[in-house]
């Protein structure tokens, strides 16, 4: 098992658990090294900070930013980055302008199948007003008796080709990656094998994201099977990419994994985390 984990959400985008005690249960949960990476959003690293060390577990400040990427959206998570960097609060202030504009259409297009003031019901769910995330919506919708499950809700709805899906443009990989290498952090593709993508479409994905100065990927998530364990640590080592680990937790109920309980690195695999 590791003792490492380096994605995880906290309430300030669309977790269930304040930074704080998302600490506190990650140290609990026996992680010596940790990361809080919450989506677009750098506001609840300091709180998370504080528990961390309190409880003497070493803290990485990072983030999960939302990237359009050919016709698909990738998340890049950026590991030890500098919160107070200009350029970088100030491109995620824009990622998060936004989320406010696709909620409104995220909303009217759910309206079409008959839900009623979606905005307002995921807003209920959002602890930070700046930031609505189809979690949110996701859960209004279980609470409207849609689906039975977060899970349920995105099989039908919010994923694409389906209601309360809409076309969006987040940052572009270019300017997710000079955000987080400039804020002195190094940039890592999270849950690879959750992008619908061709085998070409990985390469091109994977040689453009080195190009531009990326550093690694995650090869152990809560999104892989073993098999994509396997997939990615073959894909790291041909890329020169180092490997990344982490849970992707979110909160009892909505994880595939809890904080802290992954598995060991496959062999001959650089961890992302020698580089901080
Ligand atoms: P957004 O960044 O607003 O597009 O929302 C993406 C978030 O929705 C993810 O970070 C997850 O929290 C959640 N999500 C995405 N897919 C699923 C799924 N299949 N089941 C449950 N939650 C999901
Ligand atoms: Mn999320
Ligand atoms: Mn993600
Ligand atoms: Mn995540």
């Amino acid at each position: 098992m590791l003792s490492v984990d380096l994605h995880s959400h906290s309430t300030r985008p669309d977790g269930l658990i304040a930074p704080g005690e998302l600490a506190a249960r990650a140290a609990a949960q026996g992680v010596k090294t940790f990361a809080l990476t919450d989506h677009d959003e750098l506001g609840g690293l300091e709180e998370a900070r504080a528990q961390a060390e309190a409880r003497g577990m070493r803290f990485i400040d990072g983030v999960e930013i939302s990237v359009s990427w050919t016709h698909d959206t990738l998340h890049i998570v950026g590991l030890n980055i500098d919160p107070h960097h200009a350029a970088l609060m100030e491109g995620l202030r824009g990622v998060r302008a936004g989320r406010e504009v696709r909620a409104q259409k995220i909303a009217a297009d759910l309206e079409r199948v008959g839900v009623a003031d979606a905005l307002a019901g995921a807003r209920k769910y959002a602890r930070n007003p700046e930031l609505v995330s189809r979690a949110h919506f996701a859960r209004y919708l279980v609470e409207q008796g849609r689906a039975s499950s977060t899970d349920a809700v995105f099989r039908r709805y919010l994923s694409q080709g389906n209601p309360g899906y809409v076309d969006h443009q987040w940052a572009t990989l270019a300017q997710a990656l000079g955000w987080i290498t400039s804020a002195g952090g190094v940039a890592v593709i999270a849950h690879p094998g959750r992008y619908k993508l061709n085998q070409q479409q990985r390469e091109q994905m994977l040689g453009e994201f080195r190009d531009l100065g990326g550093t690694g990927v995650e090869v152990v998530t809560g999104s892989h099977t073993q098999a994509e364990y396997a997939t990615w640590a073959r894909y790291a080592q041909r890329y020169g990419l180092h490997a990344s680990a982490g849970s992707d937790y979110h909160g009892p109920g909505e994880s595939w994994l809890e904080l802290g309980k992954l598995p060991d690195l496959p062999q001959g695999l650089t961890a992302v985390w020698t580089n901080f």
